[in-house]
């Protein structure tokens, strides 16, 4: 078995000083740039299990649905 805390480069000594997920989920990672067409879609975006994998998940999913509605309102137009 792995243990992934003792790998010096998947967690050094300092990684506790990374670990604030007080900003994750927060509406501004969430908000598209350049015009709506670029869209952010990791898990630190995710307001559910932010720095998990359900929360990559989640992400995606949240942003894949963004481009399409930014899609079907530019068809709109
Ligand atoms: C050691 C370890 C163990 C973990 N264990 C668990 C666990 O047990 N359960 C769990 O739920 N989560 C776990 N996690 C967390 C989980 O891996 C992450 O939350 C998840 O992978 C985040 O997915 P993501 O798509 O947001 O980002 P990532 O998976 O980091 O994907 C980002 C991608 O962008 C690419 N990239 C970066 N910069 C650029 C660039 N400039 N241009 C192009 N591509 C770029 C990277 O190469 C990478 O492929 C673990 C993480 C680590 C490090």
């Amino acid at each position: 078995m792995q243990d992934w805390s003792t790998e010096h480069w998947t967690s050094p000594p300092q990684v506790h000083r990374l670990n604030d997920y007080d900003h994750f989920g927060h509406p501004l990672y969430q908000r598209p740039t350049l015009d709506g067409r670029l869209h952010w879609a990791s898990t630190e975006t995710s307001t559910e299990y932010a720095g998990h994998i359900e929360g990559a998940l989640t992400a995606g999913l949240r942003a894949a649905q963004a481009v399409l509605n930014g899609q079907a309102s530019a068809n709109r137009r």
